[in-house]
């Protein structure tokens, strides 16, 4: 399986036990079962009886484990091997999924945290510094449109204020939810001291792309995150009978939509620029109707900064070039906003030595993740699985049992030589 690791990483075939692979297959088959939907396809929105069922998995590996299980004040999990003291080398993702998700997002990440753990307590060798597997709160940001809520919100990046009342669509806020969750809406907010406890953070994910199928390797590590952000349009007309005003007397918002929407694709590129318009609200959405109003979301991923600020404005020119003859008013919102990230060199460095001869190519990404929030405060690094599709957020998101121990047994490897191996003070 991970012939590359028998001797340079944590010897996975020496110990007895289960294959990794076979640990790793059983703890995803559990994950699996919750939030599946008869497609098969995922809903675990964050904070939903689904989200619920799978922090309670969470913490059931955790006691089976005997790992210490906490919950923090802005909802995200953790389990602890080893007490406090030295600084922690961390590793996981995150539970929930986006509506319609697939299997491997985020779950991945969090059960190779617990079958590396599980591998490792069968050293027999205590940490000389703490471990811990963490499930980040409400990554995708699927029901209240804030992305990385519990990692940002930890970090001090994403206001309290700015999020609580924000609704889901259907009358129920966050803090609603979270009190629903038992947790307390007033404790949310930024946990320094919690942030400061982290000295390494590794997170484990499924490839959102196809270049590990291509060049036919099972995994990859990140080398940067693409700046990415989520804006609000909003198109304001007049609404009007469909069958009675005349043509040139319409203020019609869904033509300015439209040339939004086509507008995206026309700011993008393959090599620097992600442009996506994949939401609209439209009132009343009547067919026998001139719309009263219209909003999209648009979607930004840039190779820069400067590209996306460049690619944004490029936009909204084309936008209000497009309203002008409708009289059509427009409002633009920024809703999330995060900037470029670069991984650290020297732990993924680290982490190719340990691979041996297996090799491990550098990848970039455009999408967001907790690792990407983290890296401001401490040593990050990514280990991407390959997707054999290449699909992300949908059912069609597909990876190998044996690549995603590949990956686990990579991750034990580096908690070996970080945590185990090496005298805590000398990282
Ligand atoms: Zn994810």
């Amino acid at each position: 399986m991970v012939t590359g690791l028998t001797t340079s990483g944590t010897g996975s075939h020496s110990h007895g036990g289960p294959s990794l692979e076979t640990r790793f297959g059983s703890l995803f088959a559990e994950l699996a079962e919750i939030g599946r939907r008869p497609d098969g396809s995922y809903d675990r929105k964050a904070w939903t009886p689904e989200d619920a069922s799978a922090r309670q998995w969470f913490q059931s590996q955790a006691s089976r484990l005997g790992l210490a299980c906490e919950v923090d004040r802005n909802g995200n999990l953790w389990a602890w091997w080893g007490g406090p003291g030295a600084k922690a080398v961390v590793t996981g993702s995150h539970l929930d999924t986006v509506v319609g998700g697939g299997a491997f997002d985020g779950a991945v990440g969090v059960v190779a945290g617990f079958a590396a753990l599980e591998h490792l307590m069968r050293l027999n060798r205590p940490p000389r510094r703490p471990i811990a597997v963490v499930a980040f709160a409400d990554e995708e940001g699927a029901r209240f449109g804030v992305p990385t809520f519990g990692s940002r919100l930890m970090m001090g990046q994403l206001e309290p204020a700015a999020v609580r009342r924000r609704d889901d669509g259907h009358s129920t806020t966050v803090e609603e939810a979270l009190r629903a969750a038992s947790l307390d809406p007033d404790a949310l907010g930024a946990d320094e001291a919690r942030v400061n406890r982290i000295d390494t953070f590794i997170e484990v994910h499924i490839e959102q792309g196809t270049d590990l199928a291509h060049a036919d390797y099972p995994i990859g590590l990140a080398e940067s995150v693409w700046p990415h952000g989520r804006w609000r349009l909003s198109l304001a007309g007049s609404p009007n009978h469909a069958g009675t005003a005349r043509m040139r007397d319409r203020h019609d918002p869904m033509l300015v939509a439209a040339s939004g929407i086509l507008g995206a694709r026309q700011i993008a590129s393959d090599d620097a620029v992600f442009a996506t318009v994949g939401k609209v609200a439209i009132k009343p959405n009547s067919a026998n109707s001139i719309a009263e109003s219209v909003d999209l979301w648009l979607d930004l991923r840039a190779s820069s900064d400067v590209i996306l600020d460049a690619a944004l404005e490029e936009w909204m020119a084309a936008v209000r070039k497009a309203a002008q003859p409708h009289t059509v008013d427009l409002n633009l919102t920024c809703e999330s906003r995060s900037l470029g990230v670069g991984f650290d060199r020297g732990l993924r460095e680290a982490i190719r030595e340990l691979a041996g001869h297996r090799p491990v190519p550098t990848l970039s990404t455009a999408a967001g993740h907790d690792a990407a929030v983290l890296a401001s405060s401490c040593r990050t690094a990514m280990i991407f699985v390959r997707n054999h599709t290449g699909i992300n957020h949908a059912r069609a998101e597909a990876a190998t049992l044996e690549d995603c121990a590949v990956a686990t047994d990579l991750l034990a490897a580096a908690f070996l030589r970080l945590a185990i191996d090496e005298p805590a003070e000398g990282v």
